[in-house]
Order: structure tokens, then sequence, then C-alpha cells
């Protein structure tokens, strides 16, 4: 049988030692080596990818536990097959996955600048079955979920081209609650104290609100942050935007956030997508603002980005001052607000606009 091994946790890569008839300690050293040094490394003959032959270089291993591993061991290859730099220095790669089960899923990734550091967005699912009307990620559905080493790879990969990932978000391509167990998997990985060493509080997690999984995401208790998509303060509206909508109605949404920062203590980030004369009128953000009344929370407010897909639908941004207003509203009514920038627009790449370029 062929590993995944960059999925696998510590715990997991012992058990593969004990089997091997290897000391336990070689587990840290492998995992050491795949989530830490390996990641941050290029070598000498301008193979940028670590991954590409990663057990020969392991030169605190025995040559012959080297050799069982390339044999036994596979790591899906993360290969670069375009990167498109925006003027706000907005990084998109296009990632070919070459998985032992399919010919290789393309996937999205973007390296973003923030006054604290870089940020790197990940897909968790090539394409996505959510089928929201106003993302280019849904356009095509689902091709197959992610595993969590290639959630981790797109941050290794996207990360050699910067000093240090200071934080990760799960708001790439994909429904991470959809691919729970891999996401659970990536976030434990990538927090290693032994790997990347990213902080829980610097990872967010986007949904566009499974509520069953977000009940089970809180008895987690992890301390990530939580954003939920949210973009509308009806059932009717959200459901016109978003179909999971009609399967999970916005009280059990807004019970199921409760119960999380209940479990947590953690303050929810509530995205709300602007788009002119549908959800943003100063009534819409009173109906807002109530429906989070006393609630620890923050609104994320992001006039809708354009894609290929909203031609046909014909959705435009609210502009600026419009939403300063609506932000106002919220502020007034005991809602922290704000406005986010959008960064790298003029390569697609920003919320909604991934996969919109997509074949090329
Ligand atoms: N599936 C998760 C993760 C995606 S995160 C989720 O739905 O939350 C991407 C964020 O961008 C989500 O809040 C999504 O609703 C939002 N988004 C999608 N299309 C957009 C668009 N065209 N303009 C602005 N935001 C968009």
């Amino acid at each position: 049988m062929t590993r995944d091994i960059l999925s696998m946790n510590i715990t997991e890569l012992r058990s593969l030692m004990v089997e091997l008839n290897q000391p336990a300690y070689r587990a840290e050293q492998i995992f050491e080596w795949l989530h830490r040094r390996g990641a941050s490394q290029a070598d000498s003959n301008g193979v940028r990818d670590f991954y590409v032959a990663p057990f020969a270089r392991m030169d605190n291993l025995p040559k012959t536990l080297r050799e069982i591993l390339s044999q036994t061991c596979r790591i899906t290859p993360c290969r670069e097959v375009k990167k498109q730099v925006s003027k706000d220095g907005t990084v998109k790669y296009l990632f070919q996955m070459e998985s032992l089960s399919d010919a290789g899923v393309f996937i999205e990734s973007v390296l973003m600048e923030y006054e604290h550091g870089h940020t790197v967005c990940i897909s968790t699912q090539a394409g996505c079955r959510m089928g929201c009307v106003f993302c280019a990620s849904a356009v095509g559905g689902l091709a197959r979920n992610l595993t969590a080493g290639e959630m981790c790879a797109q941050v290794y990969a996207a990360g050699r081209d910067t000093k240090r990932v200071s934080s990760v978000v799960l708001m790439g391509c994909g429904e991470p609650l959809d691919n729970f167990d891999a996401v659970m998997r990536f976030i434990e990985l990538i927090t290693h104290e032994k790997g990347a060493n990213i902080g829980a509080r610097h990872i967010t997690l986007s949904t566009c609100g499974l509520v069953p999984k977000m009940r089970a995401l809180a008895e987690r208790k992890l301390q990530i942050n939580l954003a939920v998509s949210l973009h509308g303060t009806t059932d009717e509206m959200r459901g016109s935007f978003m179909p999971i909508a009609k399967k999970y109605p916005i009280n059990e949404l807004i019970h199921a956030c409760r119960y999380y920062i209940g479990l947590t203590n953690r303050r929810i980030t509530f995205e709300y997508a602007l788009t002119k004369g549908i959800n943003d009128s100063l009534v819409q953000a009173k109906e807002l603002a109530d429906l989070l009344k006393g609630m620890l929370c923050h609104v994320n407010l992001i006039p809708i980005n354009v894609t290929s897909t909203q031609f046909e639908t014909k959705f435009s941004p609210t502009p600026r001052r419009e939403a300063e207003t609506f932000a106002n509203v919220l502020i007034k009514n005991g809602i922290p607000s704000t406005i986010r920038r959008s960064l790298g627009c003029d390569i697609a790449a920003a919320c909604g606009q991934l996969r919109s370029d997509f074949r090329m």
C-alpha cells in the first residue's frame, strides 16, 4: 500500500516506524523534514520543490530507511503550472495536484501581504458543490476533496516566495466543512510545533453555513477563527444566493453560531458581500444588526467582486460611500463592522474569483 505521508500525523508516523522495524523517534525526524525543513528548502539545482524527491534528502535518516520510505510512501506533487502577480503584490498560483487516484486536479492558492505578514489563502477542495450563485469556484461543481497533505503543500509552495507565512485562511476554492476530516487534520499538522508551527489563532476557516459541521467544529474547541458567509438577513435573501440556505434556515445557523461562541469563547466574523440593490439597503443593515444583536462577532463587508459568471446574473458592487453608510448603521447598533479591502482583483484572485479564468 502506498501511503500519503504528508497527511500523516506523528502518532501515525510512529506506527509506521513500528511496522518498518524502526525506532519510534524517527517519526519526529521525518515529520520535521516534511513540515519544516523541507517546506522551506530550495535545492541547488534550481528545483524549488523539496517534495520531488524528498526522502533522498533526509540526511539524518539511515539510507535503508530512506529507501524503504521512497518505495512505500508518496507525496502528491504540487506542481506550479502558473503564477500571476497583481499590482498590489498579491500572488495567485495555479497548482496541479497529481494524486495516485487521478491524473491531477487543478487548484488555486493566493499569497497576500498585510502589514503584519504574509497570509496564504488555500483551497480545501478541487471545485465546490455548494453552488453559490455569485462565486466562480462553484462553476463546474466538485472534482474531488483535497487531502490534508495537499492543503499543507499549498502553504509550503506559496511560502517559498516569502520569508514567513504568518497566517493561513481556508477561503480558496471549496467548502472546508464539506471536507471536515481532512481539514481538521490539516489544522493539526500545520499548527504542530515540530512543523510549520502556525498558531491556531492565525488560521481562519470560512464556511457557507453547514450547521451540523459547525456544531461538530465547536465541539473540537479549537482556537481558530471562524468566518461565516451570511450575505443576507432572511432565508429568502440568502436562499437566492446560496442553495445551502434552503437546507439550513438562518435561525438554525445563528443558533449554531451562538453554540460555537459558547464553547470556544471565540468571536465569529460574518462575511457579507454587498450587492447593489439586492442586499445593501439601510433596512437590511438594521435587520442584520438585529439578527446579530448581543453576539460576540464582527461583520466583514465585501463589495461583491465581479466574476465572469455574473455577466449573466448582473450583480454589481455597492459603491464605497453606500457601503460606508451600511457599515455605520451596523456600528451605531453595536455591531463592529469593517469594509474589507479587496486584494488581487486585477488577476482574478479576489473573493469569489478563483477558478474564473480557469481553463487556460
Ligand atoms: N466555502 C467557504 C469558503 C470560501 S471563502 C464559504 O463559503 O465561506 C470565500 C468567501 O468569498 C465567502 O465568504 C464567499 O461567500 C465569498 N464570495 C464568493 N464569491 C464572491 C464574490 N463574487 N464577491 C465577494 N465575495 C464572494
